[in-house]
């Protein structure tokens, strides 16, 4: 059937999303979720809204959840972008803000849709190798470029690159849009967003995925320039007038406003991050440095492979990349709460037993 596809189907390589498995009672630690459900400000603000008013479109500004947004972060509302999860506004950013005629500049370990969203829209890309700690090197993206992107703190690697490096490089970068992916800023790391005021081609993204805790609603955005957004604007308006549906209006908002939950939570996230890391060093694994609400860990005695696949018969479920060989022997693993940590742990020591 193929030979009714356009031409551009033929060669995509599509991005492969972590396993969403059927199997009730799996520990599921390989998509970085938060273990704790959403705020119950957010529930009761989506039962609110099972409503007549369903039958009407939503507002396609989203205006009320931009304004929430921006008084989050003290900007304003016309600095504020919001996309069906921060994927979607990546894609429009890609399409957007990042094809010109010299390359779009990302590490060769990072976020495996960047390239995916280069293949769509035939944006020409180089990768910069992360140094032999796996840091992000800021010195090697200052060359001609049609534009940077890339996650802080970086994934899979979870490694937090400090603010003051995104200065050093805004300062030496100014032709081109330097996006900041911080999908897991919340948890531990410093965000760009107090330098957009400055620097004008400094795009950073949000996504309520995972600290917020609300991956099923869909909900990201992105702070920057008016003009940079203006940008956005004019995809999104060619592509989807509704991306933001009623209900992830209304649950975003309610999320935004539930301070003491999300401080609670992610804190929560953080201090049991610090504990595995401990124990895990413990047994003898190498755990890079994170600021994320994942751990990036290898052992020098069992393979990637054999350590996913030990977990998997105990039903526990992480994310192993088989690909680049630099980080094949290393597992993601997204910090659950404290039963499911405890899990992780007892299946670890079972594996590892001489
Ligand atoms: C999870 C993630 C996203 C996308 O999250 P959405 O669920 O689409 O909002 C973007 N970038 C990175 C690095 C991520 O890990």
């Amino acid at each position: 059937m193929s030979q009714y596809w356009s031409d551009i189907v033929h060669h995509l390589t599509p991005y492969v999303p972590g396993e969403q498995p059927k199997l009730q009672n799996l520990v599921k630690l390989n998509t970085n979720e938060n273990p704790y459900g959403p705020s119950p400000k957010v529930i009761a603000a989506l039962q609110a809204e099972a409503a007549d008013s369903l039958r009407l479109y939503p507002d396609p500004d989203s205006g009320r959840l931009k304004v929430a947004i921006a008084d989050y972060h003290g900007l304003q509302p016309s600095q504020v972008f919001v996309g069906n999860g921060s994927d979607e506004v990546l894609a429009h950013v890609f399409q957007s803000l990042l094809k010109h005629d010299q390359p779009l500049l990302f590490p060769d370990i990072t976020y495996s849709f960047y390239p995916v969203y280069c293949g769509l829209y035939g944006i020409q890309f180089e990768t910069v190798p992360l140094n032999a700690q796996f840091q992000i090197t800021v010195q090697d993206y200052m060359r001609p470029n049609g534009g940077i992107i890339f996650p802080n703190p970086n994934a899979p690697t979870g490694i937090p690159l400090p603010l003051a490096d995104i200065e050093r490089l805004l300062q030496a970068n100014t032709q081109s849009v330097v996006v900041i992916d911080e999908a897991y800023v919340d948890f531990g790391t410093e965000s760009a967003v107090s330098l957009v005021n400055q620097y004008h081609n400094l795009l950073v993204t949000h996504t309520y995925s995972k600290s917020r805790s609300l991956a099923g609603l869909r909900v990201g955005y992105a702070v920057g320039d008016a003009g940079l957004i203006e940008a956005l604007m004019r995809v999104k308006d060619s592509f989807n007038s509704y991306p933001i549906d009623r209900f992830a209006e209304a649950g975003a908002i309610a999320a935004i406003k539930d301070e003491d939950f999300f401080q609670q939570t992610r804190q929560q996230v953080m201090a049991s991050r610090e504990q595995l890391v401990v124990e895990m060093t413990a047994m003898g694994f190498e755990v890079l440095p994170s600021g994320a609400n994942f751990i990036f860990a290898r052992h020098p005695q069992y393979s990637g492979e054999q350590l996913a696949a030990g977990l998997r018969e105990q039903a526990v479920i992480v994310r192993h990349f088989k690909k680049p060989a630099r980080i094949a022997e290393f597992l993601r693993i997204t910090i659950g709460d404290d039963s499911q940590n405890q899990a992780l742990m007892k299946a670890l020591r079972t594996l590892l037993q001489p």
